[in-house]
């Protein structure tokens, strides 16, 4: 794991109210993320500021990431870029929930940018937003071609009473 996103913090806990920019570019191998939707050699743009209060750090800023996947609707590929806008706070005796620790005067990044963008991943991608997705009955991908399958949605209700006229005997 890269170096880099472990920042010395003992200049800014000295003075509260400092503050100091990052502006990094870690892999997402580097970051120790392990995601079928992220490229290990995908480039992060993590774009931060530093601020020290009395009782620790906040971190805010944005981290970009680009991610790809299958269209849940296709299955063709889905692009995209991960945005997220992070405030975080780091703490030398975490008190607040969710905060980070500050461990020996160092900021550990890495975790901080991993989590964030795990949670902000998309979980059910699309090609594009209006993508017509595959019909449910021959396969085709209706985004690019018609077919004359029966798209009429049957009500189960009505299914289940088509198939008791089915099943009753002739006279
Ligand atoms: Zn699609
Ligand atoms: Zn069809």
């Amino acid at each position: 794991m890269s170096n880099s996103l472990l920042i010395n913090a003992a200049e800014l806990l000295r003075r509260p109210g400092s503050e100091r920019k990052f502006a990094l570019e870690p892999t997402i191998a580097e970051l120790g993320i392990v995601d079928s939707r992220f490229d290990p050699d995908a480039t992060v743009s993590v774009d931060l500021r530093l601020e020290s209060l009395t009782d620790g750090i906040v971190v805010d800023g944005q981290l970009r990431a680009p991610w790809a996947d299958s269209c849940r609707r296709c299955l063709a590929p889905a692009l995209g870029e991960v945005v997220c806008d992070v405030d975080e706070l780091y703490q030398h005796v975490v008190t607040a929930p969710d905060a980070f620790e500050i461990v020996g005067d160092q900021i550990d990044l890495a975790r901080m940018v991993r989590e964030n963008l795990l949670l902000d991943a998309p979980l059910a991608p699309l090609c594009r937003p209006d993508c017509a997705g595959l019909c449910p009955t021959c396969g085709i991908d209706l985004n690019t071609a018609t077919c004359d399958c029966d798209s009429e949605v049957v009500d189960p209700r009505w299914e289940a009473l088509s198939q008791l006229k089915v099943n009753l005997p002739e006279q």
